[in-house]
């Protein structure tokens, strides 16, 4: 496991590209390389490397869906021979590293490590990568919310965010869309007198309000203000009751229960 303290060398960066109507395609570079995740989109990635002079030198995929999958085989056409690194199975066309739980990757062109977490819940084969301070989660976790059920259970998927929330409180959430503000309004309908939720939301407002991004998070922030890591607090396990109307017997079944009026909200 990478050292809890260990920030990204100096000289790299991460940088959102926008993609689609609300994805990022987060891109890790120093002022040479760059290595993206989830390109959905090589438009705006080719875009990106060409305006600031970048040679593309690896994509990491966190799961299957087109949206975070869709550029690759234009990248690597355009960029012959780069690492692609996600999950194993043989169902994501291009990737040339299929990676698993416990799995640690390097990064060449910064010398930078990666965990691999697998976080079954959004799909059955969803990564999140996390070195250097730095998650990158894809769908799994989202400021103030988690991503649909698709493929998963809601217990695979808490089981997931659980295994998100013991890295390091300061780790740097970086997410793969701009859902924050919609996730505000519906924290707000299961905890409205959350004080650092309220606060949250009204930064978040005066953030969209002039199209800024509201990302990176960090497990501190969420943990304070996200209704699906607060399962087990009294607040929210009220309001999924009266919800669900009815009593729930385990944090299972309330997580199952938010994550439900979530989808219904
Ligand atoms: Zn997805």
């Amino acid at each position: 496991m990478n050292p809890p303290s260990s920030s990204l060398p100096d000289q790299v960066v991460i940088t959102p590209v926008q993609a689609f109507s609300d994805n990022y395609i987060w891109c890790l570079h120093d002022d040479k390389a760059v290595v993206v995740v989830d390109p959905g989109d090589a438009t705006p990635v080719l875009a990106f490397c060409k305006q600031h002079n970048l040679t593309l030198s690896g994509i990491l995929i966190t799961h299957h869906h087109h949206d975070h999958t869709g550029g690759i085989s234009q990248l690597v056409s355009s960029f012959p021979d780069i690492p692609v690194i996600g999950p194993s199975g043989g169902h994501i066309k291009g990737i040339t590293q299929a990676v698993k739980q416990g799995d640690t990757i390097t990064l060449s062109p910064f010398q930078c490590h990666f965990d691999v977490i697998e976080v079954p819940g959004h799909t059955l084969d969803h990564l999140a990568f996390y070195g250097h301070g730095v998650l990158f989660c894809g769908d799994t976790l989202f400021s103030g919310g988690c991503g649909r059920l698709f493929e998963g259970s809601p217990e695979q998927m808490r089981h997931s965010l659980n295994a998100l929330q013991r890295l390091p409180e300061q780790t740097l959430v970086y997410c793969a869309h701009e859902y924050t503000q919609a996730n505000m309004t519906f924290a707000l309908a299961v905890e409205p007198n959350n004080n650092a939720l309220q606060q949250h939301a009204d930064k978040v407002s005066t953030l969209r309000k002039h199209q800024q991004i509201t990302l990176p998070s960090s497990l501190a922030v969420e943990k304070s203000i996200n209704p699906f890591l607060r399962s087990h607090l009294q607040t929210v396990a009220e309001s999924a009751k009266e919800y669900a109307g009815h009593t729930l017997t385990d944090e299972d079944a309330i997580f199952a229960t938010i994550r439900r009026w979530k989808d219904e909200f």
